[in-house]
């Protein structure tokens, strides 16, 4: 007896291989011969086909995809900014600071290792030491449903000054997951996360390189408080890669 039947079974019944030992004339098997059945030429042709997307999706691709974000929390103190302050803000004209400096309560360096937190869904676009009066920073990307327009929009965190990164470029975080830990930029500044939110999404580390305005940039705690829930709409969305300049050697996702 062969090892499969030899009758040809019609429909989509992928549980059974494609090829099949056949009867000779003789009733006996071909061992080791293996003929093709009538039925195998369009199953054949859709996995060529599949296969050949699959490649070229692969070799063009470049998107991420992301959850898009049921809320946005505060970064430090889980999940309000409990037992922080704020002891510098958003400011887009001269002395700029563009972003938020975030310090432990208890002041100096108490708050030196402790966790920062994704604030929402979302993928890590950068996450190395920088350098300059950085030192590590993780950048993070997050797609949402504008409650406004309903449109999907985008937007990134920096976090700067970090002792610790726990998170690397490309990969999925989850609103609340820890991805490092306060820091001084090695020893330059007291223990305090900087935290930047920007609208465009491809300053990266290139801060000169669009106008200082909230059409480019985010008030964090402005943002946050707005977009602290949203529904939940368990589906992933496509976020760009590839848009950041180099920095110092480092270009991210
Ligand atoms: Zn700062």
């Amino acid at each position: 007896m062969p090892i499969f039947d030899a009758e040809s079974t019609h429909g989509a019944d992928f549980s059974k291989p494609f090829f099949r030992l056949r009867h000779g004339r003789t009733g006996g098997p071909l061992l080791g011969v293996f003929q093709t059945r009538t039925t195998w030429r369009p199953r054949f042709a859709a996995w060529m086909l599949a296969l050949v997307c699959g490649f070229s999706l692969h070799v063009f691709a470049t998107d991420a995809r992301v959850n898009l974000a049921d809320g946005f929390d505060f970064p430090v103190g889980k999940p309000n900014a409990d037992g922080y302050y704020k002891s510098r803000g958003l400011r887009l004209r001269a002395p700029q600071h563009f972003g938020e400096d975030w310090n432990g309560r208890s002041g100096g360096n108490s708050d030196l290792g402790s966790p920062v937190y994704a604030v929402a869904d979302g993928i890590v676009t950068l996450a190395n030491n920088v350098r300059t009066g950085w030192g590590n920073v993780v950048l993070t990307r997050h797609a949402y449903r504008d409650p406004a327009t309903g449109q999907i929009k985008y937007i990134d965190t920096l976090n700067g000054h970090l002792d610790r990164i726990m998170v690397k470029s490309g990969q999925a975080i989850k609103r609340g997951q820890q991805i490092g830990t306060i820091g001084t930029n090695f020893g330059m500044y007291p223990a305090h996360l900087h935290f930047e939110m920007r609208h465009d999404i491809t300053i990266g580390m290139q801060r000169s390189n669009v106008p200082a305005d909230m059409n480019h940039w985010a008030d964090p705690t402005q943002f946050i408080n707005k977009h602290r829930r949203l529904n939940r709409e368990w589906r992933p969305v496509a976020v760009a890669t590839g848009t950041y300049q180099d920095y110092n050697g480092i270009r991210g996702l």
